[in-house]
């Protein structure tokens, strides 16, 4: 019987699990795919949130702290798995001008970053960028990774510290008597636990335990990836919600789509006309490169943005941690930090209020 079941091997899942593991917990991870099969596969791995400045205190927080730990939690995986998650250093530039509330937010952060409207400058930042690229936020210090190589690191690391999981198993129920958490159940097989965490992504809302679920729902992203040659593109570029990436290997993904329309993740022709269209503008070039691959992901929405990081209101021994929206991997390093401090009943790191269910409903 593990102390701890994590429903969900998403990044939130795998890194949660892991991070208990490490803390000496007996974790069993459950995904119903492969692990990181979904959103945290699919999504850009930009380590910063977009537009940063309109999000709470809340959602900053955890991002500043997630920045400091993902050079050297890459570098830990990298050293157990073998496989590099590409952590790049490729820095951001945002299309912007709403210059007061980006400088409050610059300071109040400590974020390195300069406003830049002369046209040589931007090109030395970009020498790809085109002309809608005209002015705004140039942020250095802006990382990303890549996602499929990331959640790869993680399960070679699951595999080389064997913390125990298992794939293709479905939870159906989270198993509760007397307002205290007994276990899952997944098909005919029941498994205790002392305390079980969701950590189920855009599916986190099936379990209405004690006929109150959270308030999570889906929101479809697309993205497109064109076949590139390293150094074409340098930096990510942002304006107006479209952003291009490009990769180690001079892939460039463009995305995204925000389409509130269920768990339905197929791909279509209107949205890849919309990236195409929005990515060509900032950087010209790709016009004349050959998309790849086009691919959608669900994101587990949440009104604000604001992630769940608590204990159940009512449930003992029942976590939730979910909902981190566009920013899973940008707040997951940190959000694991607060949510391991809750299980072990230790101080936590930062005022937890923000995530508990309570503020969210
Ligand atoms: C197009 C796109 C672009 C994005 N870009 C960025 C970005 O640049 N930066 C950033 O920080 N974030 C980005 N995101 C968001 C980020 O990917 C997500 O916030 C993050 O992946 C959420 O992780 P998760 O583990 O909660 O969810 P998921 O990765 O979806 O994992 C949840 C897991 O739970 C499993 N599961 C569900 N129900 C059950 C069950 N009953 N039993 C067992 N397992 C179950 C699912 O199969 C799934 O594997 C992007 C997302 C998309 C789609």
């Amino acid at each position: 019987m593990p102390d701890c079941i994590i429903v969900g091997g998403g990044v939130i899942g795998l890194l949660t699990a892991r991070q208990l593991f490490l803390q000496g917990v007996d974790v069993l991870l459950l995904e119903k795919g492969p692990l990181g099969g979904e959103s945290s596969w699919a999504g850009g791995g930009i380590i910063s949130p977009l537009y940063p400045w309109r999000y709470a205190d809340s959602v900053n927080v955890l991002a500043e702290r997630s920045k400091k730990i993902y050079p050297q939690l890459v570098k830990t995986l990298f050293d157990e798995s073998g496989v590099d998650s590409e952590l790049l250093h490729s820095g951001l530039f945002t299309v912007s001008d709403n210059l007061p509330q980006i400088t409050g937010w610059a300071k109040k952060w400590s974020i390195e970053s300069r406003f830049v409207d002369d046209a040589a400058q931007i090109r030395e930042i970009e020498p790809a960028a085109g002309r809608a690229v005209d002015r705004g936020l140039w942020m250095p210090d802006v990382m990303q990774v890549r996602n499929p190589k990331f959640v790869k690191a993680l399960k070679a690391s699951f595999q080389h510290l064997a913390i125990p999981y298992k794939e293709q198993l479905a939870v159906d129920e989270i198993i509760v008597k007397n307002n205290r958490i007994q276990g899952v159940r997944s098909g005919d097989e029941t498994i205790l636990a002392e305390r079980v965490i969701i950590a189920s992504g855009a599916w986190s809302a099936q379990f209405a335990v004690t006929g109150q679920s959270v308030k999570v729902n889906p929101v479809k992203g697309q993205m497109i990836m064109y076949k590139g040659e390293p150094g074409l593109l340098k930096r990510i570029v942002l304006s107006e919600g479209h952003y291009v990436i490009p990769r180690k290997d001079g892939r460039i993904l463009a995305g995204s789509t925000l389409e509130d329309i269920g768990f339905d993740k197929a791909i279509s022709t209107r949205a890849h006309e919309e990236l195409h269209q929005a990515a060509v503008e900032l950087i010209p070039l790709l016009e004349d490169l050959p998309v790849e691959r086009q691919w959608a992901g669900l994101r587990p929405g949440t009104e604000k943005g604001i992630p769940y990081i608590c204990p159940h209101d009512e449930v003992e021994g029942l976590y939730i941690h979910a909902g981190h929206f566009r920013n899973g991997i940008v707040l997951g390093a940190a959000s694991v930090e607060l949510m391991v401090d809750l299980v072990l009943g230790r101080t936590p790191w930062c005022d937890a209020a923000p995530y508990t269910m309570q503020a969210q409903h």
